[in-house]
């Protein structure tokens, strides 16, 4: 008997890393899993990974979460064909790191764009559905960003925003059974911190080290440490808890 049997849980940017560590705890926990990302092949590839259990079942979706049409119908084909919605994660993000004085308006508009909007969007879609049946759960991916970090003007600016926005739906939609938290990961083995690495001209395995020595815990995080705390916010164990950003990041933001 898992914590998430009968659940159908929808994951963005689910195609690997924290989404797809995410997806599996999910998974292992007995729900039914929805992995959206951007390329349905490899959203489809990564849903036929997950352990599933018993009669529950996965499917892969390709949307771009900051397109109000593809969204709607990814929502609309996982109501369909995996029997409802209980569990949304926004988790699909990019970086388009830069100085300020070097950073575009398009590298702007298009992390504001899948942070923001997208997590916006998918939120609107599936609220409907927990509205109506006066359950749901969402998880939004903030970032120890949002606190400030150079070369990330857009990113952090977008992930404190996350923060806002998850309090908001905290006191709108917790009178309809519904919750909303967010998590903020420290350092997380990815590969958005391996591209990281490869534009300051490092080897990925370099800067995990030195993010590993600089950490309190002295070691960087994996997205299964995410996912043990997405499996908690998002579960009935944690129904008095709403609108608040759990920072898993090895305390790396204590100093
Ligand atoms: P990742 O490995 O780059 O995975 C992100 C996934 O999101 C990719 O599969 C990507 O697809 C997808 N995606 C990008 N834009 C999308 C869009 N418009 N619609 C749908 N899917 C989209 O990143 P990650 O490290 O797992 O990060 C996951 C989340 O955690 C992000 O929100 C990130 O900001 C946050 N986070 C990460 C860290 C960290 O250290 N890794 C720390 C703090 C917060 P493509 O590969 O096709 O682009």
């Amino acid at each position: 008997m898992g914590r998430y049997d009968g659940r159908v849980v929808v994951v963005t940017g689910a195609a690997q890393g924290i989404g797809f560590g995410c997806a599996s705890r999910f998974a292992e926990e007995g729900a039914s899993v929805a992995v959206v990302d951007l390329d349905e092949a490899a959203a489809a590839a990564a849903a036929a990974k997950l352990p599933l259990q018993g009669e529950a079942k996965a499917i892969g979706i390709g949307a771009d979460v900051s397109d109000a049409e593809a969204v709607d119908a990814a929502v609309a084909r996982v109501v369909e064909e995996l029997g409802g919605i209980h569990v949304l994660v926004n988790n699909a993000g990019i970086t388009r790191d830069n100085l300020l004085f070097k950073m575009t308006e398009a590298d702007w508009d298009l992390v504001m764009g899948v942070h923001l909007k997208g997590a916006f969007l998918m939120t609107k879609a599936a609220q409907k559905h927990f509205v109506e049946q006066k359950y749901g759960k969402i998880l939004n991916l903030s970032s120890v960003s949002a606190l400030g970090n150079r070369g990330q003007a857009n990113y952090s600016a977008a992930k404190m925003g996350i923060q806002g926005f998850t309090r908001t739906l905290g006191i709108e939609l917790g009178p309809f059974g519904i919750n909303a938290n967010a998590i903020g990961p420290g350092f997380i083995a990815t590969e958005m911190t391996d591209a990281t690495a490869r534009r300051l001209k490092m080897e990925p395995e370099e800067l995990r080290r030195l993010n590993a020595e600089a950490n309190p815990v002295r070691r960087v995080g994996e997205p299964a440490d995410i996912a043990a705390a997405a499996a908690f916010l998002c579960s009935d164990e944690a129904s008095y808890i709403t609108g608040q950003t759990l920072y898993v990041d090895g305390g790396a933001k204590l100093g």
